[in-house]
């Protein structure tokens, strides 16, 4: 079956090809399992949409490299600040 998530920012729909009673045992939790133990070959990606169905909550791939590239930069800031402090004591 296809699992389809829209995302919250730009509104991009994204989907994935699962099996449906693997799926429907994963909604309803019987096996416990975390998603990356369910479907171990799905990107992180596809595994999103997937636990998207669950929160309602879906970004896609360029929120997260958005995200990853603003922690980066604020990242290089903070290193900036710590170079900086000795000398302004
Ligand atoms: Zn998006």
């Amino acid at each position: 079956m296809r699992l389809t998530a829209v995302c919250q920012v730009c509104g991009v729909h994204d989907g994935v090809d699962v099996a449906e009673r693997k799926y429907r045992r994963w909604l309803a939790g019987v096996t416990g399992l975390y998603v990356q133990e369910v479907w171990p070959r799905l990107s992180n990606q596809e595994r999103e949409i997937i636990i998207a169905q669950r929160t309602n909550y879906y970004l896609c791939q360029k929120e997260w490299d958005e995200m990853a590239q603003q922690m980066e930069e604020e990242e290089a800031e903070e290193g900036f600040w710590d170079e900086g402090s000795p000398y302004e004591m």
